[in-house]
């Protein structure tokens, strides 16, 4: 059995980060890893057309002032090879592969209450130990396989865009059916209709989009950013969002109808998140959501032809914003193409899966490929398919069985010395992730030295503190439409899974001012022994 003062789990902008903090610190940490290579979401989702839908120039770590200048990001929104190449730059300069065991999947992690250490068991049939484990984990990393009967009966290839083979897979002059038409979909759609024969895509809910206006990199914007990279990196760490957008400084309901055109015009012409940004009441008042969605739905109408597959294109049965948003380019247009074609799940549903293809309850589509473009088991996934156990025999499965429970989205009662990066109950997804990964590993890190300094051998936080930011979680969310939606936010796309928004979507900010607090009164709300 191998001892570390630390284990930590993954190798995203997460795992990374928080290993170079524990360096700095002088721990003997290390890193496991089920991938061959660091990454985490960047590695695995090689799919067509992957990119981030957060501009390039924020999604990337605030703590690099040299790589800042010296990077140079190609377009607005990064392609996932350039992201990967950006995360496999920073493991080099930090020189973090020395403590990093890749194809190492953990299975197991027991929290053993005499030694106060956690044993971590892998697949690989080792077990190490190490008193304080951080789950980096990711919140979109685990592949939801939909139960659709027949599904190993096809005879074609079958492949799941959060799977992606490393080398290209070539689409030219096959039969292509995609299942889904979330964020992922929409990137990919577009992508593969230029080399498939056919494409044909079952869509049982259509998403709200905004176009994401994807360019080159103009010089002077990154030009000007690298002047002011220290500082707007400071401002971005006190938003809502994490971003440098300018964010929630319109009212739309207190606009006239010919300024909400005018204004709702300039955001699709800037595209991506910014169309959400200006507003400070489209996801909390239903009327100024209507405008929106009115507004996104004519946009769609004037970019398909055929009126019939228009409409079906629209999202209609939830607010605008409530499920993640998706950023496209070209996504409408693909399917003015001839080759291209639109099955309505909610009408006729997928029966099964054939040796030859999909069978809905109209016909039968015979293809060669089937990809499954249908997310993930978001939020808990990652840490529920770990048989995690903390105190007196209590599984993590089994304390989240009813709904997520957690302070601050960073420690669970019932785990002492566990931390979870971005976990349920914080900004994490609703924000720009590496700011909020940011946050959390710069919390958990200080905590750690705390611990260190004082000598102190556990901590966790208290239930009735844990209680009382859940409930906060929840009153907060349900001030605003997103529970409307079945989302995977609300952990509505995994039958079974109880329903109930997992993230905060109070903001950075004031939840980063929230953890400053807790930690400057000496870990309020935790027991420490
Ligand atoms: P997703 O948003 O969960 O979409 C999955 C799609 O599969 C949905 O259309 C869903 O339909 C469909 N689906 C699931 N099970 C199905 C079934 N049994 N039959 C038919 N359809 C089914 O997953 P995703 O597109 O992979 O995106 C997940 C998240 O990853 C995004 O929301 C985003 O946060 C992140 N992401 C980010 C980027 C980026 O930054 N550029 C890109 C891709 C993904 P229903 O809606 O009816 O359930």
């Amino acid at each position: 059995m191998t001892q570390h003062d630390a284990i930590v789990v993954g190798t995203g902008f997460a795992g990374l980060y928080m290993l170079h903090r524990l360096h700095a610190q002088g721990l003997n940490a290390i890193v496991l890893e089920q991938g061959s290579d660091v990454g985490g979401t960047w590695y695995w989702n090689r799919y067509p057309g992957a990119r981030c839908d957060n501009e390039s120039l924020g999604y990337s770590y605030s703590f690099l002032p040299d790589l800042d200048q010296e990077w140079s990001w190609p377009e607005r929104y990064s392609e996932q090879p350039v992201i990967l190449r950006y995360l496999n730059t920073v493991a080099d300069r930090l020189d973090l592969r020395r403590d990093i065991r890749f194809d190492t999947r953990v299975e197991a992690a027991r929290f053993d209450e005499q030694s106060s250490t956690w044993a971590v068991s892998t697949a690989q049939g080792e077990t190490l130990t190490a008193r304080y484990l951080v789950m980096a984990t990711g919140c979109l990393s685990v592949p939801n396989w939909p139960e659709i009967p027949g599904r190993d009966d096809f005879d074609g290839d079958v492949l799941h865009t959060a799977l992606w083979p490393h080398e290209d897979y070539d689409f030219t002059g096959k039969t292509v059916a995609v299942i889904g038409t979330g964020s992922t979909a929409i990137q990919s759609i577009p992508k593969i209709a230029e080399q498939a024969r056919t494409l044909t895509v079952f869509q049982r809910t259509a998403n709200h989009c905004v176009p994401a206006q994807n360019m080159p990199m103009d010089p002077e914007v990154e030009a000007e950013r690298k002047a002011h990279y220290p500082e707007i990196r400071a401002k971005s760490r006190l938003t809502r969002s994490g971003d440098f957008v300018p964010q929630g400084e319109v009212t739309l309901m207190a606009l006239s109808s010919d300024k909400q055109q005018r204004i709702l015009e300039d955001c699709w012409q800037q595209g991506g998140f910014y169309t959400q940004y200006p507003f400070n009441d489209v996801l909390t008042d239903p009327n100024a959501n209507a405008i929106v969605t009115a507004f996104s739905h004519d946009q769609i109408r004037k970019r398909v032809k055929d009126p019939a597959v228009a409409e079906l294109l629209c999202a209609k049965d939830h607010p605008f914003g409530t499920k993640r948003l998706c950023a496209d380019t070209n996504y409408f247009e693909t399917y003015n193409l001839d080759h291209v074609h639109l099955v309505n799940l909610k009408s006729t549903p997928i029966k099964a899966i054939t040796a030859s293809g999909i069978r809905t309850s109209a016909r039968d589509h015979e293809v060669d490929v089937i990809v499954f473009a249908t997310g993930f088991d978001a939020m808990t996934g990652a840490l529920t398919s770990i048989d995690i156990e903390g105190r007196d025999g209590l599984r993590l499965r089994d304390k989240w069985a009813e709904g997520t429970r957690a302070l601050l989205g960073v420690a669970m009662n019932g785990f002492p010395n566990l931390f979870t990066v971005t976990g349920p109950g914080s900004p994490s997804v609703m924000i720009n992730v590496v700011p909020a990964i940011e946050q959390h590993v710069e919390w958990i890190d200080r905590c750690i030295d705390w611990m260190e300094q004082r000598g102190a051998q556990t901590i966790e936080p208290e239930a009735r503190a844990e209680d009382a930011w859940v409930e906060h979680v929840n009153e907060t969310a349900n001030a605003t439409l997103f529970p409307q939606a079945n989302s995977w936010y609300m952990g509505a796309n995994i039958p079974g899974k109880p329903r109930m928004f997992m993230p905060y979507v109070g903001g950075l900010g004031d939840f980063r001012r929230r953890c400053d607090e807790i930690a400057d009164e000496g870990y309020s709300g935790f027991a420490v022994t």
